[in-house]
């Protein structure tokens, strides 16, 4: 049953992963015929929203794009920085619509920022407690099992904050890229949201998995309880 979940999330994750590579290997081939690179239409999203408070950094590595709200900024990686290409339009619009939740106090992503430190103790905890042989024997077998559930528990609820986080800045992208004409209509828009949306389904994939681990572990727990009774 443990090793159906690992390798059924395993798998999951691998697929979704292959699916962004996949598109973005294919619409980094599609030029805009706006001719913005990935900075450029950054820039401008961010001038349209009167954000003057982050900086565009570009940055070495294959898909490393992102924002970073402590420090306001906005990393993408060198591929979408400097290309024209649909792929890095989308993806770059993308992380300004992060930069634009954040200006905006947007609600899941003050949740999702709330939440990062406790996730990490918990992705932490459910890593180091199999690994330490602790599901067996020296501590009472329930009390491993109700740590293991609140620990997927909390990053279940962080993966489920995280999906209106990303859908909602890919539908801003979307728009802005349409509004812009940085992305005409047509071939351009459809191979952009192609590239948005793959992405987006990777966060599926994370909040799936967490929630099957979760489940896993009440099931465990109401299961070891029945046991006892
Ligand atoms: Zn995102």
């Amino acid at each position: 049953m443990m090793l159906l979940l690992f390798l059924g999330t395993m798998a999951l994750s691998l697929l979704a992963s292959w699916r962004v590579r996949s598109a973005y290997n294919r619409y980094s081939q599609v030029r805009a015929s706006s001719g913005y690179t990935g900075a450029q239409i950054a820039q401008r999203i961010l001038d349209l929203n009167n954000i003057r408070d982050v900086s565009i950094h570009a940055m070495p590595g294959h898909l490393v794009d992102h924002y970073d709200p402590g420090q306001r900024r906005l990393v993408l990686s060198e591929e979408n920085y400097h290309g024209t290409s649909v792929a890095a339009l989308g993806i770059s619009a993308h992380e300004c619509g992060h930069a634009i939740q954040h200006q905006q106090l947007y609600g899941p992503l003050q949740w999702r920022m709330a939440a990062v430190g406790i996730t990490q103790i918990a992705s932490q905890v459910v890593m180091w407690i199999p690994l330490l042989g602790l599901m067996g024997g020296f501590f009472p077998y329930h009390l491993v099992i109700t740590i293991m559930a609140i620990g997927f528990g909390i990053m279940m609820l962080f993966q489920l904050v995280t999906l209106p986080v990303e859908f909602d800045a890919t539908a801003r992208a979307k728009k802005v890229l349409a509004s812009t004409g940085a992305v005409s209509a047509g071939p351009e828009y459809s191979a952009m949201s192609k590239v948005l949306d793959a992405a987006a389904l990777t966060y599926v994939a994370a909040f799936v998995s967490s929630l099957a681990y979760f489940m896993y572990y009440i099931l465990q727990m109401v299961g070891g309880r029945s046991n006892d009774e």
